[in-house]
This record gives C-alpha cells, structure tokens and sequence, in this order.
C-alpha cells in the first residue's frame, strides 16, 4: 500500500488515523508520511521518499535513528528478558546512573510516559505537603492527565481548544494558571491561596508553546516563591533533560527543583519515564510511604537497556552538545539572514538543538500569549513547503524542532536553503 492507501485504512480502525493528535497534521493540507524506517538523520517513507528529520519522534532521538548501540542493547536484552514484573539489575543501572550524574536527584522512580511521571509528581507532592492545589503556566503541556489539560501547550494548543471535553470541572478546580516569564502573576496566586499550594510544574525550557527559554530571574523568583510558601518545585524536563545539556536545563540555570520529571531522550525511543529528586519526598511514596503510584510495566528490562545506552553514550560524549549547539546556531543564524532578505517577519526562538520560528511581527516571543500572536496558516505553509522538499519538521507552529548528533552541517545548509526557497513562491 502506498502512503495515501495506509492513512486512508488505519483512518478505518484509529481515530484520525493515528495514535497522538499531532501526527494528523492540523491545517496542513497534504497527507501525514508512513514512516517505514530511520537511519541516523533520515527518515523513509512506505514510498521510499527521503526526508532530513527534525521531528526526531518528538524528542527522543538525540543520537539519531537507529543508533548502533541502542540497537545493540535492545537486541541483547531481549534474547533473555522481555518483562518480568520484578526487580531487575538493569532498572539499578539506569537509576544508578542518573542519580550519580544529576544533581539534586537521589532517588527515582521509572514509569512509562511522560504523562505518568508528571501526574505522579503532582500526587507525590499533594502527599508530601498536604495541599491540593497546583501552579502550571498557560502554554506549558505536562501531558494528557486531565489536570493539566488547562491552559496547555502542544496538541491542545494546535488544535485551538482551552483544554478537554471529558474532563469534569472537579478535576481541574485545584490547577491555578500563571503566566510564563511573569513574576507577578506567580506571586498573586500565592497571596490568594498562600498556604494551599502543593507545587508549581514548570517546563524550564518549554518547547510545547514552541520553544520559550525561562528568563533566569522569572526562574530563581518561582524558586524564592516556594521556599517562602512551603511549595515545591518541579521541573518538566521531559523534553529538556537531556536534550538542551546532559544535565537538562535545571544546570543551565542552576537552579534546583524539588522533584523532577524526565521522559523521551532517557528511554531511548522506548516508553519512559521516571520522576525523581529529594530523598525526604520520594520516601513517601508507596511501598515506603502513602502515596500510591504502581506500573506493571514500569522499569521493563528492553526499555532500561535501551534507557542506560542512550545517556551512558551522551554522558561518555559530552562534545556531541558542543556539536550540537554548533548545528543549532548555524541554522538559527541562517534562517534568520534568509527571513531579513525576504522580508518575513519571524522571531526564532533556540536552546542549544531545539528550535522554533515563530511566524508574528512581534519582537519577542516570552509566553503562551505571544505565541498565541503567530499565523498558524503560515506556518502550515512553510511545513508543506519544507515537507515536499524532504525535510520533515513539526506539522505545527506550537511546537519544538530538534536536531540530532547525526545531522551534519550539509544537512542544516540544506534546510537554509530550502527555507530560502519560500521567497520564490506566493509565501
Ligand atoms: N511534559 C512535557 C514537557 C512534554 O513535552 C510531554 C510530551 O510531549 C509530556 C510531558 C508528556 O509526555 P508523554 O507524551 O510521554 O506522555
């Protein structure tokens, strides 16, 4: 079947043809690519059609597709253990690892999505504080719990909806919302409801309104808040950790959460996920404290291998971040000199290799309301045109571009030149 046939059919048997909103491609007037296969930087289509992959499954493939040793682990773990719902050497390795490499994490716990690590970490920190309530920022995404599903970045945002119907006013009546590089609005939630604030969430670097660095005074200031209402911090670093530095943003800006939430980059391409942080607070989950979280897949053998290879290659190679950076400057400087000659008004937003261009007249781009300002329609356009060139970026403007260690310089030249193209048609 060709790629039309394969959506047209799986259209038949999964909603949308797909098994995650954003794959369907909103405002994109082609059809979505199959993927059959990934090697390093590339991906193919059922079609055998080539594209230059800046998707990179979302995140997860900072070593690019395919690597030789996640393959490797993967192969040899699952010769002898596929799932035994019971504690294995590998789940210690993982743990070990992450826990000697990152500051401020002592202990962990592995689950299987970004989603359950969030959501985890908003009931361990209910139960360890005693409070209900919780700060997010409109345009951050934690994931498809619904208590999240207020005000939230990524596919909620594509599609242009406040959140999500099925989810009853009871549960999302404890999610207070801040606005993003904004001190004040933060402060204001805290004079209202002073001594009910379990936690405030928040992506450092979010990368779900499109990419939106946190200034570091906004940061150290939401730090300051929780230590003088008694809340605690988490760090989303889902997308970011491991991806904007080995040590995720969290040492970009020295500043230390209480807990912390990682997934995509750490499971290798596998689902993952794991929170972790302060030994006092992770003592209080089950079966040492009373909060309960379980997973009968959680800390599956294939995923810790897969898990323990990919961050065991990145930390043994810290130059691929220089690499990386490198590429992700080129390309930012090339976009930029390419739009000044067009006359395109964008605003590009970077962190290391994760990337958005905003198509508005603002200047700046700082929170989900000025992101709010793009032309979605313009973006959709600049993706198709990209798309039937061979590169493929995300489908939608609220969200980040990555680059991975197997792109090479030719690849980025590439993508500046395609873009450059844009001033040839009606764009
Ligand atoms: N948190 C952040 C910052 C994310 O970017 C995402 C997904 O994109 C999630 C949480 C949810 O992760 P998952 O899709 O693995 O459930």
């Amino acid at each position: 079947m060709n790629n039309l046939e394969i959506i047209k059919e799986s259209q038949k048997y999964m909603p949308g043809g797909v098994n995650s909103p954003v794959r369907a491609f909103k405002d994109v007037t082609i059809n979505p690519a199959v993927i059959k296969r990934g090697q390093g930087a590339y991906v193919f289509d059922e079609e055998g059609n080539q594209y230059t992959d800046y998707v990179c499954a979302w995140g997860p493939m900072i070593l690019g597709h395919c690597d030789e040793d996640i393959v490797a682990a993967i192969k040899d773990t699952s010769e002898n253990a596929i799932a035994f719902g019971a504690p294995t050497y590998l789940e210690l390795k993982l743990a070990e690892h992450m826990c000697s490499t990152l500051d401020g994490v002592d202990m962990l716990r592995m689950v299987n999505s970004g989603t359950e690590a969030t959501m985890s970490a908003i009931k361990l920190a209910r139960g360890y504080t005693g409070r209900d309530r919780i700060i997010k920022f409109a345009g951050c995404y934690h994931g498809h719990f619904d208590g999240f599903l207020v005000s939230a970045g990524s596919g909620v945002m594509t599609e242009g909806i406040p959140g999500s119907a099925g989810v009853p006013e009871l549960s999302i009546k404890n999610t207070l919302i801040a606005s993003y590089n904004d001190i004040e609005s933060v402060k204001l939630l805290f004079e209202n409801y002073s001594d009910e604030i379990a936690a405030i969430i928040i992506e450092p670097v979010a990368g779900n309104m499109g990419v939106v660095a946190a200034d570091k005074e906004f940061l150290s200031g939401v730090r300051d808040l929780c230590d003088k209402y008694g809340s605690l911090l988490i760090f989303d670093e889902v997308m970011s950790g491991f991806r904007v530095a080995y040590k995720g943003a969290m040492s970009l800006y020295g500043i230390k959460p209480d807990l912390v939430t990682f997934a995509k980059i750490m499971g290798g391409g596998l689902p993952c996920g794991a929170y972790g942080g302060r030994r006092d607070i992770m003592e209080k989950l089950s079966p040492l404290g009373p909060v309960y979280q379980a997973g009968t897949m959680s800390g599956n053998p294939i995923v810790m291998a897969a898990g323990y290879a990919t961050l065991t290659k990145l930390y043994n190679n810290l130059d691929y971040y220089s690499h990386l950076e490198s590429l992700g400057a080129r390309l930012e400087t090339g976009i930029r000199e390419a739009a000044a000659e067009m006359g395109l008004p964008v605003v590009i937003n970077r962190v290391g290799a994760m990337m958005t261009i905003f198509f508005t007249e603002l200047n700046e781009v700082k929170n989900y309301e000025d992101a709010k300002t793009c032309d979605t329609k313009l973006y959709a356009k600049y993706f198709e045109h990209m798309f039937k060139n061979g590169i493929n970026i995300p489908p939608s403007q609220f969200e980040a571009l990555f680059i991975s260690v197997k792109h090479t310089g030719e690849d980025i030249d590439y993508f500046i030149k395609t873009f450059k193209k844009l001033g040839d048609s009606s764009f």
